[in-house]
């Protein structure tokens, strides 16, 4: 059994040899959706890369390139979503700075009170930060969409150093 239809990469060359962006009759993708998403996951990778070393390697050169990208990412959903509103490269730096500092204040990120005159928790969840340790942000769609987004990144960051990884040892 063999796959007939074109490869990602594939159509992805087929689409920069294409001057003309229209509906490729034998995919689904016209060359401009590939050439679209091909952008887009170029952008996830280096946004993952970047966040991997802004946020394990301390790399504080990457943060404002960081946030360049995740500021592009979110004024491109900005476009197809119109529930995502507000300066996209101003919510990427609030939404980086959460990520990265957000911790909840009134519990110091333990997630429940102390008990009062001890240094010992109580086992009553922070009425604050209700237990999840982090911070308040503004919860507008933008803002969630990009607190998602942070998570998805650190989890692909984990898996592309892990390739990387894995790939330097077959050298
Ligand atoms: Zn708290």
């Amino acid at each position: 059994m063999t796959d007939e239809r074109p490869s990602i990469q594939e159509r992805y060359s087929t689409a920069r040899q294409t001057s003309d962006l229209s509906l490729d009759p034998l995919t689904s993708m016209s060359p401009a959706d590939v050439l679209t998403a091909s952008g887009w996951a170029a952008q996830e990778n280096e946004a993952a890369m970047l966040l991997w070393g802004v946020v394990y390697q301390g790399k504080t050169s990457d943060k404002l390139r960081l946030v360049e990208v995740l500021g592009s990412q979110l004024n491109a959903k900005m476009g197809k979503d119109r529930r995502l509103k507000g300066d996209a490269w101003k919510i990427a730096a609030e939404m980086l700075a959460w990520f990265l500092h957000g911790t909840c204040r009134p519990c110091g990120g333990l997630g429940y009170e102390r008990t009062p005159g001890t240094p010992a928790l109580s086992n009553r969840l922070c009425k604050v930060c209700q237990g999840t340790k982090r911070a308040h942000y503004p919860r507008s769609a933008a803002h969630i969409w990009m607190d998602a987004h942070l998570g998805s990144l650190t989890a692909k960051a984990g898996g592309e150093v892990m390739k990387k990884l894995a790939r330097s040892m077959e050298l």
